[in-house]
């Protein structure tokens, strides 16, 4: 049952031209064959045979075939039977075989896959053995090549660090290296072959490897820093970095995905840190109210300013980043190389201090308490400085105030010792006087030493009470207790009794003297014996502090609305220094105690003091050393009625008889003295030392004035006068008190006791003739 084409083949293989048909296909095929008769020996070899075993066909005909070439196990390197050997004795095919070397006939070695079969005739009987073989050297080569290439990629992949996947294309494990078995704790077992999102309980199953692997793997090859931070089972948050790419097999040219995974968690950790510490150091530096706090690299550059730095400083972050801090310092300070100086103190030591002035943008001083400290890498390398200021402006001002103010104590401490020292001296030196005044009084016989006793001692008591009256005015008005009894007066009588009361110290020093009173009257508002107490003051130092044969003036008269009175003297002088100073209490020129003038630094306190009790002032002007100096005083003017003569004659020169009067004061001598005085002006006196004996006197005496000593044994002056004025005789007599208290609330108390008049102790005898010269007979 042939067709008819494989009858035709059958024919042509048959036929006459057999032999040629087969000689062609033979040699057009690309293995090797050679065929051998039974006896081993060759009949035909086509040329890839004759070049596999180094034969020209033509020589090895009729050749056994182990001559032709040898058969050697590879292994062993020992000859095999021949294949066609077996044939020939097993008369069966001997199916393809390797792992055997064909050695040529040049001894070259090449392994060979090869097969044999016996030939037979038509009959079917044996006629000869068929070889085919072929160089199988390339092809081991390739496949060499491959495993070298797997090997090589597996050995690469073992050896990375990070953890790496081969995934098949349908996302299958298809292994992993020894990082990835390692970091996320899994076996071999439980990775290779799995899906990719199974992996750990399905914990790979994340949208950022789904989108890489899916999305864009397919489309670019290729993905690079996929990051994905995530929970791992195990080993806690981790921040991945993925790379995939799409690679093929060596050999067979599989589709593969390689899947590296980089853990970036201690550098993500680090950064959340670093940007965590970035943060906190930010919050702290812009919570440092009332600091100032900025950086700048080691050429003094500034890098950064906070908030606090801007208010205290007055530059904005933008305009001074870039400038150099030197910025803030002050040109004394920048030419002493301060900025310098702390910056290396800083490197050297870790830290400088300082306490200077520095300049905010507008040139405003403010005093700053700073703080530099180096800033160094982490491999210690001086990167720049951080700087904290504080403003302590006020603090240093409170310094300041406070030194000053110590230092103002001292000085005034200093003074007080020095008025102590005067005040013993000036006291030590009347008393002298007085003794020796004494002295001579007692050992004497002759009048005018007697004479000359009571002048010295009279002289001396002026002095003192002088003395006295000053201090306890200074007393007063350190205390604010001093009173002006203001009045609508005239201060032309003022200026003359002021004259008069320096004429013996004018004398003295045989001063040239001249006054000039501009007006009859000068009318104001004033206390006329405080006037004479300005002026006999400013009169008094003009002597003392002008040398003998001096010339003094003195001017009184109006200028605008003022009464301005004027000493002027040729003498010392005022140093400048002194000069602004001169009012102050127990300020005094430079001068030893034993060339002193007399005075304890008071009497111009005492001036100022009352010349402002008046709404009026006093100002001192000198030119200096030897060039003499002027006191101006200014009060304001009275506008309006005539004003009351003031001070003025005595009783007994106003041609009237005198007055009744009684003296009462438990200090026999001070009563004694009163009543002498004023019998010797004219007036009729009886004295009295207490209360009882003052009722009992009165009563009989029926007396026109009365003084009252306040301060008497017993009945006090206050009950004294109440219970005077009980008695009907008493209305129209005049009762004047006479009282250590010149304050407001002594007075009141006098005028509730009925007392006409309050008188302050010592009374000066002037005073209370002038006093008696405005009462009006009954
Ligand atoms: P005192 O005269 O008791 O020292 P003052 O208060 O009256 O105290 O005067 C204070 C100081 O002022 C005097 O010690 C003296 O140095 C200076 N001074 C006052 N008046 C004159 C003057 N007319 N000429 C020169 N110095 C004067």
């Amino acid at each position: 049952m042939t067709n008819p084409a494989e009858k035709q083949h059958e024919a042509s293989l048959s036929g006459p031209s057999a032999a040629a048909w087969y000689q062609v296909t033979l040699s057009a095929i690309g293995d090797a064959v050679l065929t051998t008769d039974l006896e081993g020996r060759v009949i035909y070899m086509n040329p890839v045979a004759e070049s596999l075993t180094g034969w020209v066909a033509a020589e090895a005909y009729g050749r056994p075939v182990e001559e032709v070439f040898r058969i050697i196990s590879e292994e062993t390197g020992q000859a095999v039977k021949q294949p066609i050997r077996q044939v020939i004795e097993t008369g069966l095919v001997r199916g393809m075989a390797n792992h055997t070397l064909l050695v040529a006939r040049d001894g070259t070695r090449r392994p060979i896959d090869d097969s044999a079969a016996p030939v037979r005739d038509a009959a079917g009987e044996p006629i000869g053995v068929v070889m085919v073989f072929r160089d199988i050297g390339e092809q081991r080569d390739r496949e060499r090549a491959v495993r070298e290439a797997l090997e090589y990629a597996e050995s690469i992949i073992d050896t990375v660090r990070d953890p790496l996947l081969v995934l098949d294309a349908d996302l299958r494990v298809r292994s992993a290296n020894c990082s990835f078995y390692r970091d996320f704790g899994v076996t071999r077992e439980a990775t290779e072959g799995r899906l990719v999102y199974e992996l750990g309980n399905g914990q790979w199953d994340i949208p950022e490897l789904r989108s890489a692997l899916e999305d864009v793997l397919p489309k670019d090859d290729t993905f690079r820093d996929f990051e994905v931070t995530h929970e791992f089972e195990g080993i806690g948050r981790r921040r991945m970095l993925l790379n995939g790419r799409k690679v093929r097999r060596p050999g067979d040219g599989t589709e593969l995905i390689l899947l590296a995974i980089e853990d970036a968690t201690p550098t993500w950790r680090s950064g959340v840190e670093f940007a965590d510490n970035r943060e906190r150091y930010r919050v702290i530096v812009e919570g440092a109210v009332g600091f100032a706090i900025f950086t700048f690299d080691t050429d003094g550059v500034i890098t950064s300013w906070n908030t606090g730095a801007r208010e205290m400083l007055g530059y904005t972050e933008e305009e001074i980043l870039g400038e150099n801090f030197r910025i803030i310092f002050t040109p004394e300070d920048l030419r002493d190389r301060q900025a310098d100086e702390e910056m290396r103190i800083a490197a050297r030591e870790g830290r400088a201090l300082d306490e200077r002035w520095h300049l905010k943008k507008g040139g405003e001083l403010f005093w700053a308490q700073g703080l530099v400290m180096p800033l160094r890498d982490d491999a210690d390398e001086l990167r720049g400085f951080l700087k904290i200021i504080r403003d302590k402006t006020e603090e240093r001002h409170l310094q300041d105030a406070l030194r000053k103010r110590t230092e103002q104590l001292e000085e005034a401490d200093r003074h007080k010792n020095q008025f102590l020292a005067m005040l013993a001296h000036e006291l030590r030196n009347p008393l002298a006087a007085v003794r020796n005044a004494i002295e001579v009084s007692a050992r004497t016989g002759s009048k005018e030493d007697l004479q000359w006793s009571r002048d010295v001692t009279a002289r001396q008591v002026a002095n003192f009470s002088h003395l006295i009256k000053d201090l306890l005015d200074v007393a007063r008005i350190t205390e604010g207790k001093v009173q002006v009894n203001k009045e609508l007066i005239d201060a032309v009588p003022v200026v003359r009794h002021a004259i008069e009361a320096v004429r013996p110290i004018l004398a003295a020093r045989k001063h040239e003297f001249q006054s000039c009173v501009t007006s009859t009257e000068l009318r104001l508002e004033a206390d006329s014996t405080r006037l004479e107490q300005i002026l006999v003051n400013l009169l008094t130092n003009a002597a003392k502090y002008t040398p003998s044969g001096g010339r003094i003036e003195l001017s009184a008269g109006a200028e605008g609305g003022e009464v301005v009175f004027r000493v002027r003297d040729n003498g010392l002088g005022i140093p400048a220094d002194l000069l602004p100073k001169v009012f102050d209490l127990f300020i005094q020129a430079d001068r030893s105690l034993d060339r002193s003038e007399g005075g304890l630094g008071i009497g111009l306190t005492l001036v100022r003091s009352l010349a402002e009790l008046h709404g009026g002032t006093v100002t001192a002007t000198s030119d200096g050393d030897g060039k003499g100096s002027e006191f101006v005083v200014r009060l304001p003017a009275a506008v309006g009625a005539r004003a009351r003569p003031a001070g003025g004659g005595d009783a007994a020169a106003s041609g009237a008889r005198g007055f009744r009067v009684l003296v009462v004061d438990d200090n026999a001598d001070t009563a004694q003295g009163m009543a002498k005085l004023l019998e010797i002006s004219g007036h009729d006196v009886r004295v009295a030392h207490d209360g009882v004996e003052a009722l009992e006197v009165a009563r009989e005496y029926r007396p026109e004035i009365m003084l009252l000593d306040i301060g008497l044994p017993g009945m006090d002056g206050y009950e004294l006068a109440t219970r005077l004025r009980q008695e009907g005789w008493c209305e129209g007599a005049v009762l004047v008190a006479v009282s250590g208290y010149g304050e407001e609330r002594a007075r009141d108390r006098s005028e509730a006791a009925g007392f006409d008049h309050h008188l302050v102790k010592p009374v000066k005898f002037d005073t209370l003739l002038d006093l008696i010269a405005t009462f009006q007979r009954p």
